[in-house]
């Protein structure tokens, strides 16, 4: 008799979970996936933070049926159908633009999102019935192993989950091939379960980006597209009492003094939440980099949970902040 059975839930049990905002393992043909609701930020920053990641990687978007499709992307191509009619249910994740209704923790600021059918019946019948699409990377922490049976997410995550459907061991090793489709055509953005060969017969030529032909793999979360903001973006460890230009932005966590030295100012957490603070973190981001600003000041987030990757974020719009002029 395994511990892990405290948390094993029914079908029924794990959508009204996810439809509550909590954290469900799910099986899919490739690994136990950390499901939450997609559509709800908080929810999803809870898997970043139940991963313990250092840094936001974009998360695949599971939904159980073609029909939902208008609910999470904003074009599907006729390429996309042929390939969704040949390979879905199925270890395929076609990126395509997303709906405003995706939050942008989803994506980590991208306009695209990743979106897949998995080829496991307990888990589209939790989809359905949840009525929710879901977010989820591999059910195990930061740098651990891929989970590939219930008990795997037990003892790698334990109580950090509300709940784990047991839908056996998975078909092990075979994460999803990842496809992007856009004005470029379609281009490999990581090999997986569905063969090259496989979809260039059904498709023809599909573009190979340098960095997938190459023998290191992109790290998850170090896509060059990542969004960044275009206004300069400086980090400091608190908030200034003057600043050099009357057009600077404000990027905290949160703060209860006045401030008039800024023209914008985004407050990701009324009562210090890092949560919270990831699940507004990109929007606010937005919001700042749209007002017309000479520069952003954000201040560093504490160096402990979610604000490690918040600050691994912050880190890397910083950079592109020196580097892009307006
Ligand atoms: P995993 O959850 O381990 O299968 O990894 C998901 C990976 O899918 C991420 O690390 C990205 O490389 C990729 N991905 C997901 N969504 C997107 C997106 N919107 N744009 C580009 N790549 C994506
Ligand atoms: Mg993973």
């Amino acid at each position: 008799m395994s511990e892990s059975n405290n948390l094993i839930v029914t079908i029924e049990r794990a959508a009204s979970i996810l439809q509550e905002g909590g954290l469900v393992a799910l099986p899919t043909e490739t690994v136990y996936g950390l499901g939450a609701n997609a559509l709800d930020p908080i929810a999803v920053a809870r898997i970043f933070a139940a991963k313990e990641r250092p840094f936001f990687d974009p998360l695949i978007v599971h939904v159980p049926d073609i029909d939902w499709m208008p609910r999470i992307v904003s074009e599907f191509p006729r390429v996309a159908v042929q390939l969704a009619e040949r390979f879905w249910p199925g270890p395929l994740t076609l990126v395509l633009p997303k709906v405003p209704a995706i939050p942008d923790l989803v994506t980590s600021g991208l306009p695209n999102v990743g979106v897949r059918i998995p080829d496991h019946e307990l888990t589209r019948q939790v989809l359905r019935l949840a009525n929710v699409p879901v977010a989820a990377p591999s059910a195990n922490p930061f740098g651990r192993l891929s989970p590939t049976t219930a008990e795997h997410v037990y003892q790698q995550l334990g109580l950090r989950v509300d709940a784990i459907l047991d839908g056996g061991p998975c078909r092990v090793g075979i994460e999803s091939t990842i496809l992007q489709i856009d004005k470029h055509g379609v281009t490999l953005l990581r090999p997986g379960g569905i063969s090259l060969e496989e979809i260039e017969a059904l498709i023809g030529t599909v573009n190979l980006p340098e960095s997938t032909v190459s023998k290191t793999p992109i790290a998850p979360g170090m896509l060059a597209s990542h969004y960044a903001p275009r206004t300069p973006l400086k980090i400091v460890n608190e908030i200034p009492s003057s600043v050099e230009s009357s057009r600077t932005g404000l990027l905290v966590l949160c703060n209860d003094t006045e401030l008039q030295q800024f023209a914008k100012i985004e407050l990701l957490s009324p009562t210090g939440s890092l949560v919270t603070a990831a699940a507004n973190f990109f929007q606010a981001l937005h919001r700042l980099d749209a007002a017309g600003l000479d520069e952003i000041i954000a201040v560093r987030f504490p160096d402990r949970g979610l604000g490690r990757a918040l600050n691994d974020r912050l880190q890397r719009a910083e950079h592109r902040g020196v580097h892009q002029s307006k």
